[in-house]
């Protein structure tokens, strides 16, 4: 039998270990959060954690209310709408983490894939299959070069942005690791040394269990049923993130379309693998960084994706599950990650 977490049907599923909690004091606190199109869970100890978890909650609202697309009023609606925008401190500082891993993966990660993504009806739920013309046309409007950023010293309200006529951005791909930055910063402010953060797939664990053992947390079988897992990771004080093609799709004339699109093609990305799990220490990474690796790793395929991780001078693991049944965990990652020996898949080691 498969090993089964039917409660979450998450990418990726926090094991919290619950159970694990002996007296009444070292419970929880915990809040569930719809925002960002998916169901967050946060979990805090300590005596902070009731501030923490309250603001918390008002952190990803208010990113949300910022960075979403399909909000009329957010700061990225009315910049796509105007092209032009001086925008806060904090989505200009998360447009120039997004533009920098654009350069670093080549254009695998591309918040300018906007309007392709809504010609393939993501954006507003309104599946569809667009012609090769009508793709080639708005590929001319996508690329990091048509974002502009201004040098000039920040302040807090304005910080000017200009997209090039016709670029429009989305930050699906980056902003809830970004929400898990904010998160992760609120409970170190509030002094909360242990709790959990997973917001649709991206997880923070802050400290260890309350049994003293490191954070399990599970990366899903893509293949599977929501609550299959492949294996879990041991974690602490760290971000993983799970993207893969599962996640989001439709079919038409019995082809699968998912939602993460290869902007040198403008179609749904065609890879080997089924999904990318970024595992990072907070210390060496942010979350926002690992969100938006995830979605560039599964957009280059599992060649590019360690070669990826051996050269850009990055501290991060990978758990990478392909096409062909493996799991390939990278050996940062080996010692603290459980197979799930029932899962049917061969697993390796890789560097
Ligand atoms: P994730 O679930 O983090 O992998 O992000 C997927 C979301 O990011 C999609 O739903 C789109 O909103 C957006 N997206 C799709 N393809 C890309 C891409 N190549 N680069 C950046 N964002 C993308
Ligand atoms: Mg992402």
């Amino acid at each position: 039998m498969k090993k089964k977490l039917a409660a979450l049907t998450a990418a990726m599923a926090l094991l919290t270990g619950l159970c694990a909690c002996g007296a009444p004091q070292e419970q929880p606190v915990t809040a569930q959060v719809f925002a960002m199109d998916t169901v967050m869970d946060l979990a805090a100890w300590g005596e902070g954690a009731d501030t923490a978890l309250a603001q918390a909650e008002q952190a990803i609202y208010h990113l949300e209310s910022r960075l979403s697309r399909t909000r009329e009023n957010s700061v990225v609606s009315r910049l796509n709408r105007a092209g032009s925008l001086s925008v806060d401190q904090d989505t200009f500082r998360l447009l120039e983490i997004a533009l920098d891993v654009s350069r670093r993966t080549e254009g695998a990660f591309d918040i300018t894939i906007a309007p392709v993504a809504s010609a393939w009806g993501f954006t507003e739920d309104a599946f569809r299959v667009p012609s090769r013309e009508e793709l080639e046309t708005l590929l001319t409007h996508v690329g990091p070069q048509h974002v502009h950023l201004t040098d000039q010293p920040l302040d807090d309200s304005s910080c000017p942005v200009e997209l090039d006529p016709g670029t429009r951005i989305d930050l699906g791909g980056i902003a809830k690791g970004y929400a898990s930055d904010a998160a992760a910063e609120i409970f170190q402010q509030n002094g909360v040394e242990r709790g959990s953060i997973s917001l649709g797939g991206n997880v923070y664990v802050a400290g260890t269990r309350p049994d003293g053992a490191a954070w399990q947390v599970g990366v899903q079988d893509p293949a599977g049923n929501g609550g299959d897992l492949v294996g879990t990771l041991s974690l602490t004080d760290a971000f993983a993130v799970t993207s893969g093609g599962y996640q989001r799709y439709f079919e038409q004339d019995g082809v699968r379309y998912h939602h993460i699109i290869d902007p040198a093609t403008g179609i749904p990305a065609e890879t080997d693998l089924l999904s990318v799990t970024v595992a990072a220490k907070r210390d060496g990474c942010t979350g926002a960084l690992c969100d938006a690796l995830s979605t560039a790793l599964f957009v280059m395929g599992r060649e590019a994706a360690l070669d990826f991780r051996r050269t850009s001078g990055l501290d991060f693991g990978l758990v990478l599950v392909t096409e062909d049944g493996r799991v390939l965990v990278t050996e940062d990652l080996a010692e603290g990650f459980s197979q799930n020996k029932e899962s049917g898949y061969v697993y390796e080691t890789v560097s």
